[in-house]
């Protein structure tokens, strides 16, 4: 679990305060990955006061983290700083705030993070690590994963070095988001709520969490008499209950599934669980029928056909990565999965997309 967090509108203000006591000394510094959304936000960039060594690294989110961008960005700290780090904070989605985490635990831990990509691999604490999330609904500020691409697969390296040793919850920063944006990343918390409630691996623990951030999910995405602010916050929390859901159970279908089109044709997490959801009617059927109300109260259309033109390797190769996630499938399905979720049921959904 994540050891400290603040929640508050305009609690980003309390950044120095909160992090000056961990600065190990002058010339170890604390580096700041920040979405590059944020380049020419003064807002934002002005209240960040950098002492001594400290930094910014502006890390553009177009693509999901990958570990050769891991692996880049520690060796050019180890270059450039003259001692260990005292901190790495992360301000931005799940994008910037997963490289946060895993450079934070590549910077202890030697090789390459490729090596890691499992279920507790790590084998040293990393450095002190700060979430900021400025956009709701992936989890990662309170996850115990981040979720990278290597060469072979896309897995996160989870463990319990990598959850933050403190999360700032500031809904304020979420605002300017785009619309399509907003309704991708919040509906992956909403399917991350679906696939823990109606796992296997349910349990009292995940499901109190998952019943709250479903909840929080159906008033901001449904709700009509629901400020913009209050949508921020909620939204906020949703994404916190969500991703403590997820911790103690696990997720599905449509992250298996979207795991292979990420993999495979780039396609980033929030529209991929998007698309995926939308034909999984046979898995999540009420929860399908609510995607879509939502679908439509916001104007959203997802794209379509974006199998069509993919050849018969990219396909396997698409099916391969949904496959290899088992426990997600025995989450969703039970132990027996393999017998019903054949590479021809997933050719036919993937090609349904
Ligand atoms: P993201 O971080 O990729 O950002 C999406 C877009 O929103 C980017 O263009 C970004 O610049 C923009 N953005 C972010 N904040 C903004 C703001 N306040 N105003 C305007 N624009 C803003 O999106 P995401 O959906 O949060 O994260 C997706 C990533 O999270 C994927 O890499 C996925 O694998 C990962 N993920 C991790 C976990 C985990 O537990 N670690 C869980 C789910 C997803
Ligand atoms: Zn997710």
């Amino acid at each position: 679990m994540v050891s400290k967090v603040v929640f508050g509108r305009g609690s980003f203000n309390q950044m120095n305060e909160i992090i000056a006591p961990k600065r190990q000394n002058e010339r170890a510094p604390f580096i700041y990955f920040i979405d590059d959304v944020f380049e020419n936000n003064t807002t934002l960039i002005s209240r960040i006061s950098l002492l001594y060594e400290d930094y910014i690294i502006f890390i553009s989110a177009n693509e999901e983290p990958k570990t050769s961008q891991v692996d880049a960005l520690v060796d050019e700290i180890i270059l450039k700083t003259k001692a260990l780090p005292s901190g790495i904070i992360g301000i931005g989605g799940g994008t910037v705030m997963d490289l946060a985490k895993a450079v934070s635990v590549m910077l202890k831990n030697n090789g390459s993070s490729e090596e890691y990509q499992g279920w507790d691999l790590l084998k040293t604490a990393g450095v002190y690590h700060v979430g900021v999330p400025t956009i709701s609904g992936t989890g990662a500020e309170v996850s115990r994963t981040t979720v990278l691409s290597g060469s072979k697969q896309k897995l996160g390296l989870n463990s319990d070095f990598t959850p933050f040793n403190q999360v700032i919850l500031d809904p304020e920063l979420t605002f300017g988001i785009e619309k399509n944006q907003w309704f991708y990343t919040g509906m992956d918390c909403f399917i991350h709520c679906v696939e823990s409630l109606n796992g296997k691996f349910i349990n009292t623990f995940s499901k109190s969490y998952g019943e709250m951030a479903y909840d929080l999910c159906l008033e901001v995405f449904l709700g009509d008499k629901i400020s913009t602010e209050e949508k921020q916050n909620k939204l906020m929390m949703a994404s916190w209950h969500g991703g403590m859901s997820i911790a103690y159970s696990q997720v599905g279908v449509a992250h298996a599934m979207s795991y292979g089109l990420s993999f495979v044709l780039g396609i980033k997490h929030g529209i991929g669980n998007c698309i995926v959801f939308n034909h999984l009617e046979e898995f999540y059927a009420d929860d399908v029928l609510l995607f879509k109300k939502m679908m439509k109260k916001h104007q959203i259309s997802l794209p379509k056909g974006i199998c069509k033109s993919i050849s018969k390797q990219q396909l396997n190769m698409m099916i391969d990565v949904a496959l290899s996630l088992t426990p997600l499938w025995e989450n969703a399905i039970g132990k027996d999965w393999p017998f019903q979720i054949t590479r021809k049921k997933l050719e036919k959904l993937y090609l349904k997309m």
